[in-house]
């Protein structure tokens, strides 16, 4: 389903009369459009189909070997200032057989990000599309992001990131599988 672009327009619009602004002045008078066109986009995520995403880039790998990808960037809202937040993810895996074209591991994470996210829920749900797609032995996930909600307003923490991990299979089994997760991603600020 669409966003629904004509009446998000109006609701800034009227958001914008709410928050004591003349919609009619001139800096704002496509403002409507221009926040309706970028909040459909930056929830697009929920009009994705993770199949069509993944499309012919899964590859017959006959390695067990882990596999890491580093420093995704990663830009998402959270749902409860739908404020942005933003940072990297650290994906590895060990496959059964099949593995991501790299770029198609990017196009993931964005299709869970471009919507009102929670990072805990955005780290799980990323860490299981892996592990159905390719049926994997294991997946770890993690995320460091800094909210913009927390460095703008509230405890007005600037340098804060959180981090969020989430692993399956032999990620969440095997402590040394995990730990040479941990290692090879290493932890560093957003
Ligand atoms: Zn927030």
């Amino acid at each position: 389903m669409a966003a629904d672009v004509d009446r998000i327009r109006e609701l800034t619009r009227e958001l914008l009369i709410a928050l004591g602004e003349d919609p009619g002045r001139e800096g704002l008078q496509k403002t409507p459009e221009r926040v309706a066109r970028a909040l459909a986009f930056l929830t697009s995520g929920y009009r994705t189909d993770l199949a069509k995403v993944i499309n012919n880039a899964i590859f017959t790998q006959s390695t067990n070997s882990m596999v890491i990808v580093k420093n995704i960037e990663l830009y998402s809202l959270c749902e409860h200032h739908m404020l942005p937040f933003f940072g990297r993810a650290h994906i590895g895996y060990i496959p059964t057989g099949k593995v991501f074209g790299v770029s198609k591991l990017a196009r993931l994470v964005d299709m869970y990000a471009r919507r009102l996210q929670l990072q805990e829920r955005l780290t799980e749900q990323v860490s299981q599309a892996i592990m159905e797609t390719i049926d994997a032995r294991g997946v770890g996930v993690m995320i460091e992001a800094r909210h913009l909600c927390m460095m703008m307003r509230g405890v007005e923490k600037q340098n804060s990131v959180m981090v969020t991990s989430s692993v399956l299979g032999t990620f969440r089994d095997s402590q040394a599988t995990r730990e040479e997760f941990l290692a090879l991603v290493g932890t560093r600020p957003a």
